[in-house]
């Protein structure tokens, strides 16, 4: 066990099992700002890529964890923001493949597969698991709110170029908001570009954390149902209760490494410290709600627990 800066978790993950996280971007550091982002708002939309700190920095880390042998079903190298803004990242996917055998995973918005630099970083990984939430150029900016820069023909263009080399597994993962992109018209026009792209496996999400902006709503089950059917996808519908570990000692400092990079709601993080072994969870939960580096929101019925 030791202080970590880079890496959290291991996080139990809807698609992909027990996942240690790796988080090379700086809070909210992103090119998007998404309607339902469970971050917030995008204060600044980041435009160039930039070494946030050396490479060796985070595969030191990753190593001290690894070493530990604890159990593990691949590294996914995503967080608190857009992860192809690094510009080690192709570094590090490479030496984290040095450092084990698990899958190397990379959760990315898909945004900047249009630079073939980054296609060439990404070729590297096992899995990729760009967006693809829009359809066409209004959709995408009502519902990603990207850098002005970016146009949803050259992000599409990107990622169909990506799709033809990449010889991992290329996961998609669409995330549906009622109303925005989740009519029938909308998933007749996902399904045309679909078409284009040579993946693995669709996922259809909804958002199930509290968004960036209130208004935001899930699809109705029958919407979900018809995507499901009509795009031949996954539908991720499933919230996540248990499973969260974390190879920091301090229960506080612990809960507040994971919710930095994956907001918890309040039965999360109670079995996430009963788990540990946490001797007073109510002093963890009285911290939680007095720092000033931890956002409580109530969704859905749950308070959830976002740092900021
Ligand atoms: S959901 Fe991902 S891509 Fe969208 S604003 Fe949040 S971090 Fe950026």
């Amino acid at each position: 066990m030791g202080d970590y800066r880079y890496i959290f978790g291991p996080v139990p993950s809807r698609r992909m099992g027990l996942s240690l996280g790796v988080s090379p971007i700086p809070q909210k550091h992103c090119n998007y700002s998404c309607v339902y982002c469970q971050l917030g708002r995008t204060k600044t939309k980041r435009r160039r890529r930039e070494a946030y700190c050396p490479a060796e920095e985070i595969l030191a880390e990753a190593n001290n964890y690894l070493a530990g042998n604890h159990p593990l079903d691949l590294v996914t190298i995503v967080g608190e923001g857009e992860p192809t803004l690094y510009s080690h990242l192709g570094a590090l996917i490479k030496g984290l493949k040095n450092l084990t055998v698990k899958p190397i995973a990379v959760i990315t918005n898909g945004s900047l597969l249009f630079e073939e630099t980054v296609r060439e970083e990404l070729l590297g990984a096992d899995i990729v698991l760009p967006s693809l939430d829009a359809h066409d150029e209004d959709i995408f900016k009502k519902i990603n709110r990207p850098l002005s820069q970016l146009s949803f023909k050259q992000v599409f263009q990107g990622l169909k170029t990506f799709s033809e080399r990449f010889k991992g597994q290329l996961w998609l993962e669409t995330m549906l908001v009622r109303g925005l992109n989740d009519g029938d018209e909308s998933l007749a026009k996902f399904k045309i570009l679909l078409d284009k792209l040579n993946y693995d496996r669709l996922y259809l999400n909804i958002p199930l954390r509290p968004p960036a902006e209130p208004w935001v709503e899930t699809p109705t089950p029958k919407s979900l149902e018809k995507a499901v059917t009509l795009l031949n996808g996954m539908a991720i519908d499933q919230a996540i209760t248990g499973g969260f570990s974390s190879g920091i000692e301090d229960d506080f400092a612990a809960v507040a490494s994971i919710i930095k990079r994956h907001p918890m709601n309040q039965h999360e993080i109670k079995s996430f410290l009963d788990k540990r072994g946490c001797p007073d969870d109510n002093d963890i939960f009285r911290k939680l709600s007095h720092s000033s580096k931890v956002q409580i929101i109530s969704y859905k019925g749950y308070k959830t627990y976002r740092g900021i």
